[in-house]
């Protein structure tokens, strides 16, 4: 690794400023066929990184070089040192959380986002970034075919997403005040609830914490036996906390839960908080492109009464990290959440210009818009939908290997793209721990491998197994190898 460079020297001006955009074209050219070599076969790499924890970092230096390093050597570190510790979301045999995929139009978009460097704080310091979050929104709010005046932005994740949407169901009613007043100190205050099923994700509880709501005062409610919230639950739940003096402000609905991918009823949900004035967040973040077929607008059935609602296009819409959109019917009252101009930000356009900062907590805000325009214009409404489809379908027939395979069941309806399942051999019968260790050991082996990575979640005392298919690379073959390995597994330990 050389050690200095000749730009700098500090005394002489003409090595400041940055590296000349010649030598851009040069190293950008060597990168870009070592990504391409890298989507050509991210098989190549074991799926899982192999690293033990701290390895990485004891592979780097202490402390930061005091001189200039070439690019050429950076570039050269790469592969000794970064990739070791890379585990593969872009591999085939990623199988596990929800799958994603970083596509190449996304790869492209990504690149022009950090080039074009904007910061969109106000319309101004970036028309092109307003306009474009405001119309690929708009383009995703339609192709999913949801109410026309729903008003969508882009956040980092579902979790920011989630937050800034409770954020705004507590200022739905300005007579709380919290916005200005806070809430402690307040005796008159009653305390607020939020209500979701068991299954729905720690991100609502996160969110509570973050506004001072309360972990305690997220009400997880029992689900029925395919993992979606009862509706009878949430009805109890309301009319005990209204009589011990609780503020209902808020129910979480989950379109495809985190574990199973079950689709909480969602029409029943939204005619119960309209009666009762709650605000109604569907959390799609996984799920949401399902609304890009036939059956999955049957099965979101009423989303279209919801007052927000959270889509990952960096989980099932081939859009690489990080990429959440949030839409809202209340547009207003997120403004009056989060709107606040001090003087230096004033503009003689803010009445008429969007400035995405009066939506959001944040107020710099990069250009994701633009990996998500390269996306949805190079696959095309239909070519996402088809290959959401596909995904549904590869999913389905690994459900049937399990489902005609002796001592193998699938233990969740299989609504979307993941299937879960575990191995139920007679030894174990009726003895979860024992089935939950051995699942367990399956699960090791069958990772260890290299080849596939799947994940694991717990159904009540069942602990079960995970595939999840999201990323454009996955192909059947995968997922027979993938089953290969569960059944060599299930029969060596
Ligand atoms: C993945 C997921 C989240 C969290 O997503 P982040 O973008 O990582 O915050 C929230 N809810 C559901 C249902 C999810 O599947």
């Amino acid at each position: 690794m050389s050690s200095t460079h000749p730009r700098t020297d500090a005394s002489d001006p003409s090595t400041l400023g940055d590296i000349p955009a010649e030598e851009f074209t040069r190293h950008a050219d060597a990168l870009t066929r070592w990504i391409t070599e890298y989507l050509r076969s991210p098989e190549r790499y074991p799926v899982l990184a192999r690293v033990a924890p701290g390895e990485v970092l004891r592979t780097l230096p202490d402390q930061a070089p005091e001189g200039a390093e070439s690019l050429d050597a950076i570039l050269a570190d790469i592969d000794r040192l970064i990739m070791p510790g890379v585990t593969h979301w872009n591999h085939p045999g990623f199988l596990a959380y929800f799958a994603n995929t970083a596509s190449v139009p996304g790869i492209l978009g990504e690149m022009l986002t950090a080039a074009l460097n904007q910061n969109g704080i106000l319309w101004r310091t970036s028309p092109a970034l307003a306009e474009l979050e405001e119309t690929t929104t708009g383009w995703l709010r339609d192709a999913f075919g949801l109410p026309p005046d729903w008003f969508g932005m882009i956040t980092d994740t579902a979790s920011v997403s989630t937050l800034q949407a409770l954020a705004a169901a507590r200022e739905m009613d300005p007579a709380l005040e919290i916005r200005r007043r806070g809430m402690s100190g307040r005796p008159e205050l009653p305390r607020l609830r939020i209500y979701c099923s068991e299954h729905a994700h720690s991100s609502v509880d996160k969110a509570a914490i973050t506004l001072g709501i309360g972990a305690e005062n997220v009400v997880r409610l029992p689900a029925d036996d395919r993992y979606r919230l009862r509706v009878d639950a949430l009805e109890a739940a309301l009319v005990a906390d209204r009589a011990t003096g609780y503020r209902p402000l808020a129910v979480v609905a989950t379109l495809g839960t985190t574990s199973t991918t079950s689709v909480d009823p969602i029409a029943g949900i939204a005619a119960i908080c309209r009666r009762e004035r709650l605000w109604l967040h569907a959390d799609a973040a996984y799920g949401g492109p399902m609304l890009l077929l036939p059956e999955g607008r049957a099965l979101f059935a009423g989303v279209e009464h919801v007052d927000s609602m959270v889509v990952n296009p960096h989980k099932w819409l081939f859009t690489p990290m990080d990429c959440s959109v949030l839409w809202t019917r209340h547009r207003q009252v997120l403004k009056r959440t989060f709107a606040l101009t001090p003087a230096y930000l004033e503009t003689e356009e803010q009445e008429i210009a969007l400035s995405h900062s009066d939506y959001s907590f944040q107020l710099g805000r990069r250009f994701r818009a633009l990996k998500l325009w390269f996306v949805i214009r190079a696959f095309g409404v239909h070519g996402l939908a088809a290959r959401v489809r596909h995904h549904c379908s590869l999913a389905t027939t690994f459900a049937a290997w399990v489902h005609a395979t002796e001592d193998w069941e699938v233990v969740a309806p299989v609504e979307m793209s993941v299937v879960c399942f575990r191995h139920v051999p007679v030894r174990f019968a009726g003895n979860e721990p024992g089935l939950a260790a051995h699942n367990s050991a399956i699960l090791d082996r069958v990772n260890a491998s290299g080849r596939v990575f799947l994940s694991h979640t717990k159904l009540g005392a069942r602990y079960v197994l995970r595939v999840a298919v999201g990323n454009l690379r996955t192909e059947e073959r995968h997922l027979a190898e993938a089953w290969q390995l569960l059944r060599e597994g299930a029969g060596a330990v």
